[in-house]
């Protein structure tokens, strides 16, 4: 058992909208785990509030927040989102982002590591979301921090299998926010954004080329860029068994995706915050162990360097 800061919204818990088929309570289920497997203890959770929708219009348009956040978003924007709008979804989406900025927050106060169990919402845009997203959590997290003075330099890394394109066309013009997306190149979305470095992956990519990838770029990246804190979204759909991911990554893959990630950055001082990002898949179970292991692969790296 270690101290790692974790941020967890307990209305994850509430009722799905009729007909909706996104896997919501894997929040719950992956808070409950943690703790039944003694990965965590009930004092390492945090619970966000609802953020002031000024931190949402420090990325996306203030009609856009407006518009969702009153449910009067018209039916193809919502379609495009993929999700049926709700009171019950706005809130949670709302407080999900007030996560991954206390995530932020807690991983620089630590000086080292903090996790969400949520987030990873990257094909947000400015002016509309998309694909299960509806605010870019990511983004808005880096620009709070901006704000409020307590980052400059962030550096994104995206491992969902979908290219972070909503994060990578917010931050096009910016160069004190780098974009980094590894995923799959035959996979959603259809039209790619430039991030400053993707890395397109081939259909049904196995643990150890995925892993040498990483290790090729991550590190000197690293180096080159020296962000003030790294947003790291550890999406587990490139697994083999996910509904929608198309490469092939084990568990044991991931697990050790997590390790490399995590511990390359916290070995030379670079504080990580973590979101969950995207997972699909009919066994809910075997769905929420694979997000887990972000949980114990950043609870193994907590202690190792003793943060
Ligand atoms: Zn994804």
């Amino acid at each position: 058992m270690t101290d790692l800061p974790i941020v967890y919204h307990s209305d994850y818990v509430a009722p799905l909208p009729q007909g909706h088929r996104f896997p919501m309570p894997k929040f719950r289920q992956l808070y409950e785990l943690l703790l039944r497997n003694g990965v965590a203890s009930v004092e390492q959770f945090q619970q966000p509030e609802r953020p002031p929708r000024a931190w949402m219009e420090l990325v996306h348009t203030a009609e856009y927040v407006q518009a969702y956040c009153d449910g009067t978003l018209d039916l193809k924007a919502q379609r495009r989102i993929g999700l049926p709008w709700s009171a019950a979804l706005a809130q949670r989406t709302c407080v999900a982002v007030g996560g991954t900025v206390l995530t932020a927050r807690l991983a620089l106060r630590r000086m080292g590591l903090a996790c969400n169990t949520a987030g990873g919402t990257h094909h947000a845009f400015p002016n509309y979301g998309s694909g299960f997203c509806i605010f870019n959590d990511l983004a808005i997290a880096a620009r709070v921090l901006q704000s409020l003075g307590l980052a400059q330099k962030i550096l994104i890394v995206d491992l969902d299998v979908h290219q972070g394109d909503g994060t990578a066309h917010i931050f096009q013009q910016d160069p004190h926010v780098f974009t980094f997306s590894m995923h799959c190149e035959v996979n959603f979305p259809g039209t790619k954004q430039h991030s400053d470095l993707d890395i397109p992956l081939p259909q049904g990519m196995e643990d150890e080329d995925y892993l040498k990838t990483l290790a090729d770029n991550l590190p000197e990246l690293l180096v080159d860029f020296r962000p003030d804190l790294v947003l790291y979204d550890a999406g587990v759909d490139p697994h083999l068994a996910d509904r929608l991911g198309k490469l092939a990554l084990t568990d044991t893959g991931l697990f050790r995706r997590e390790m490399q990630v995590l511990g390359t950055c916290v070995a030379q001082g670079f504080p990580v915050a973590c979101v969950i990002g995207g997972g699909y898949s009919d066994d809910l179970e075997a769905l929420v162990y694979r997000h887990s292991l972000l949980h114990r692969a950043a609870s193994d790296v907590y202690r190792q360097y003793k943060l």
